[in-house]
């Protein structure tokens, strides 16, 4: 977990989301992160993962000589060689062995190379006009939310896939090292109400299943967009849409002020519930039956039961939630998905004594939860907030190399 040098726990939309369908899930995931070279990588994953790579490369041209910007079919020949090796090297970056794709059949990854190259053949054919001072393309960006009142505060992190000026009259460059130039110089033109257009918000999605317009309508994704471009861009007018990199169509979606208020109020009961360490069991079989933690979840549970000791103690005695990186292992070694020894005798009786009252075994909170976050939520509605895009000095980078942050594209934010 990530905290701002301020102190403030850093979420995504992404994690929210992860939160709200499981605390246990958040937990495994975020903090215990027990033998992640056992994940599964879903084909499906795995192939959005690699066009978004080839659609970053392409705005990027961080060698703009090479072959593959030079027609539709070596850019997608590109896609094609990345594919194939999707397989391998099969360990991360840091020498960690990685879980082998799962294909769902046999043809499943040829059928996904035709795909794929279909798609950056025409994605190539549709953008090569567009210059390249007008977007930028995985556009990082960090805002604090602050309520005034109590200084109490949470920092929403994210990254657009692709942001988009148009209809402005600023001059066109095609050049890598403009790569969003013009978006930057359009920003005291709009703050000083001059026409200059607009700015276009575009997430990427590669499924074969496009989202239904009230669905997306619902999506915090583009809340937290949104919030975000405000920031960046105050006075622009901004416009939404999911691009199915499929056929290059769009769905188009609107964000305003209502969106915001359940945006600001989702962050603040989500960041204080995993700041109590609540990490509440779906335990739910529509929820947990494509759980990547199952086996996971089910040994830990088992563990609980024979020990006497309520699931979420036994997550907080394992992995809490901890500013800086992680001070202690995990109480657990994991083999094969199982819990197959304790690796702290100590720490497990300390957790026993330490025991919070139990909890529900569901996303409902005890009556005592229920009411402070009643509270907190009536408090937000009527609270004034700061919301301030977080420069890179105020980061601090708990649990993370510097080098993991170097790697961040950081939209420009000042
Ligand atoms: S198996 Fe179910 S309860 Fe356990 S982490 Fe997954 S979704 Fe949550």
């Amino acid at each position: 977990m990530r905290y701002t040098r301020a102190g403030q726990l850093v979420l995504s939309d992404s994690m929210m989301k992860v939160y709200q369908d499981c605390g246990a899930r958040f937990w495994f995931n975020y903090l215990e992160n027990p033998e992640p070279e056992l994940q599964p990588r879903l084909a499906a994953f795995e192939f959005g993962t690699v066009i978004h790579s080839m659609f970053y490369d392409f705005f990027k041209r961080r060698d703009p000589d090479l072959k593959m910007f030079q027609s539709p079919a070596n850019f997608a020949n590109v896609f094609r060689g990345r594919w194939l090796n999707i397989d391998s090297p099969n360990r991360t970056n840091r020498g960690r062995s990685k879980a082998a794709v799962l294909w769902r059949t046999p043809d499943e990854k040829e059928k996904l190379s035709s795909l794929g190259y279909k798609i950056c053949y025409d994605f190539y054919q549709r953008n090569i006009k567009m210059p390249l001072s007008h977007l930028l393309v995985e556009a990082y960006f960090i805002v604090n939310i602050t309520n005034e009142q109590n200084g109490r505060g949470y920092a929403l992190q994210g990254y657009i896939d692709r942001l988009e000026l148009r209809q402005s009259r600023l001059p066109a460059s095609f050049r890598a090292e403009d790569l969003g130039k013009a978006l930057k110089e359009s920003r005291p033109l709009f703050n000083n109400g001059e026409q200059a257009g607009h700015i276009m918000v575009i997430d990427y999605k590669s499924g074969n299943k496009m989202v239904p317009p009230a669905a997306l309508q619902l999506d915090t994704q583009f809340s937290c967009y949104d919030l975000a471009v405000e920031l960046l861009y105050p006075a622009a007018p901004r416009r939404f849409a999911i691009e199915n990199v499929r056929d290059g169509s769009h769905i188009p979606t609107n964000r305003g002020d209502g969106e915001r208020q359940v945006l600001r109020e989702r962050i603040f009961k989500i960041g204080r519930s995993i700041e109590k360490e609540q990490f509440p069991l779906a335990s739910n079989m529509y929820k947990c039956q494509n759980c990547a933690f199952l086996r996971q979840c089910a040994s830990l549970q088992n563990v609980a039961g024979r020990k006497g000791i309520h699931p979420e103690d036994l997550m907080r005695a394992s992995s809490p939630l901890v500013r800086g990186p992680r001070k202690a292992p995990s109480l657990f070694e994991w083999k094969d998905g199982e819990i197959v020894g304790i690796t702290d005798e100590q720490r497990l009786s300390q957790a026993e004594k330490l025991r919070h009252k139990p909890t529900q075994m569901s996303f409902f909170f005890g009556q005592e939860e229920h009411e402070a976050l009643a509270e907190d939520v009536s408090h937000t509605a009527q609270d004034t907030f700061v919301e301030t895009i977080a420069s890179p000095e105020e980061w601090q980078p708990d649990g993370e190399s510097t080098a993991a942050l170097e790697d961040w594209n950081q939209t420009q934010a000042s």
